[in-house]
């Protein structure tokens, strides 16, 4: 954890706002804690520690779990991030299906849904959908506590933190979509945050899954495309206006083929589900006999990763070519970033992570080959824990990190 920083003069609100976000954020990491250890972890005094905590408990974010014996002391109450304080929902448009989850503060599940988007589905359409499944997320929050926390919507594009606006999603062909003004006409009465789906997901590995505990974090999903999201110190780096981090369009084949994003040979062209797909549908058009012949030649819109990845294991020899050449680009793009950023772990999602026994190996000689000695000797490359729910999660993260650092009113329950 960070040295917490001592502030003592200024505002007194900020300064009561900031110890009250160093609590919260150690009672998220070390819970169930006693008043005792958090002042130890905090560096605040204990009565400093006791008044915010009442306060806490007061406004429902925190619960007392039972005593603790610590031998010869006193035994000691022990606290935790109360699960009943709110319910958080979470959305993701990806290209090819819409998912919702609502979770309360614990967080534990209390309603997903996945529902797959056809194709040629219109944008106003997709966005109608999401509406309608976000006022259904709320019926079901609200049947297990009365606190909505933050909505949060992640989205496989750039976009503008101050407006909300979908700038480019290269892959679903959005433009300059005010999604954020369209979530806020729903009155929700809630913060709404609208976050690229990458960056989202690399923060829920953080605070949930396979980069807990770590601070350097570089997270990159296949999906359609390749996203990407970096953590410097804990908090998402997101460049001058926003909008970093888009590894997928980084140039790696300056000779090839055109990239969603008007540009040619970017990174995503070879290492996605597109270029996996295109690559398989090419060689069997061209007759390469292989276990995938017949499913691609009935429905080639049916092929899925999991299929190439069952094929791979029983030895096909295109499905085992295919997933070699992503893994070697892969691994050629991730050796120049370890080089660039630095990083202690790399999570790597979607289809990255399914096919993950077959991209490792090929993904680990080339950051041996190509990454600097002292960029790739300690780093860890590792699957993400939350698969394709890694961008939904890390809304439910994205709220947590508001409600973490602002600890807002909220009515008192009955409890
Ligand atoms: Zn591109």
């Amino acid at each position: 954890m960070r040295k917490p920083k001592l502030y003592q003069t200024g505002d007194q609100a900020l300064v009561r706002q900031i110890n009250l976000s160093l609590i919260m954020n150690v009672l998220r990491t070390e819970s169930p804690i006693s008043r005792a250890s958090l002042s130890q972890k905090t560096e605040l005094n204990k009565t400093t520690v006791s008044d915010l905590i009442n306060e806490l408990n007061e406004r429902g974010f925190v619960r007392e779990l039972g005593m603790q014996s610590s031998g010869t002391g006193r035994p000691a109450t022990l606290l935790t991030l109360n699960p009943d304080a709110g319910y958080i929902i979470s959305c993701e448009i990806a290209v090819d299906y819409l998912e919702i989850l609502v979770t309360d503060f614990g967080p534990e599940v209390i309603w997903q849904i996945k529902e797959p988007i056809p194709s040629d589905t219109s944008q106003p359409a997709v966005i109608e959908r999401m509406l309608a499944l976000l006022h259904q997320a709320v019926e079901k929050g609200l049947s297990v506590t009365a606190n909505l926390l933050g909505v949060a919507v992640g989205v496989p594009g750039m976009v503008d933190r101050a407006t909300g606006t979908v700038l480019f999603a290269p892959n679903l062909k959005w433009r300059n979509v005010p999604l954020l003004a369209i979530l806020e006409q729903e009155n929700f009465g809630v913060p709404i945050f609208v976050d690229n789906e990458a960056n989202m997901a690399a923060l829920g590995e953080h605070y949930f899954g396979a980069a807990r505990g770590y601070n350097e974090i570089l997270y990159l999903s296949g999906n359609v495309g390749l996203g990407g999201g970096f953590l410097r110190n804990g908090q998402l780096c997101r460049g001058a206006n926003g909008v970093a981090a888009e590894y997928g369009h980084m140039t790696i084949d300056p000779q090839g083929e055109l990239c969603n994003c008007g540009n040619y040979g970017c990174w995503e062209t070879l290492v996605s589900q597109n270029g996996l797909y295109k690559k398989i549908i090419q060689a069997i058009q061209a007759g390469e006999v292989s276990l995938l012949t017949e499913k691609v030649q009935a429905r080639p819109e049916n092929l899925s990763v999991e299929m190439i990845v069952e094929a791979a294991q029983a030895g096909d020899s295109l499905a085992l070519r295919s997933l070699e050449d992503i893994g070697h680009f892969l691994g050629i793009g991730i050796a120049s970033l370890l080089n660039a950023l630095n990083p202690e772990i790399v999570v790597l999602g979607g289809l990255l992570s399914v096919a993950s026994e077959f991209l490792f190996p090929v993904v680990n000689v080339e950051i041996q080959k190509r990454a600097l000695l002292w960029n790739r000797e300690s780093v860890k490359v590792v699957r993400a824990a939350h698969g394709s729910d890694a961008c939904v999660k890390g809304g439910i993260a994205t709220v947590y990190q508001s409600v973490l650092s602002q600890a807002p009113e909220v009515p008192l329950l009955d409890r």
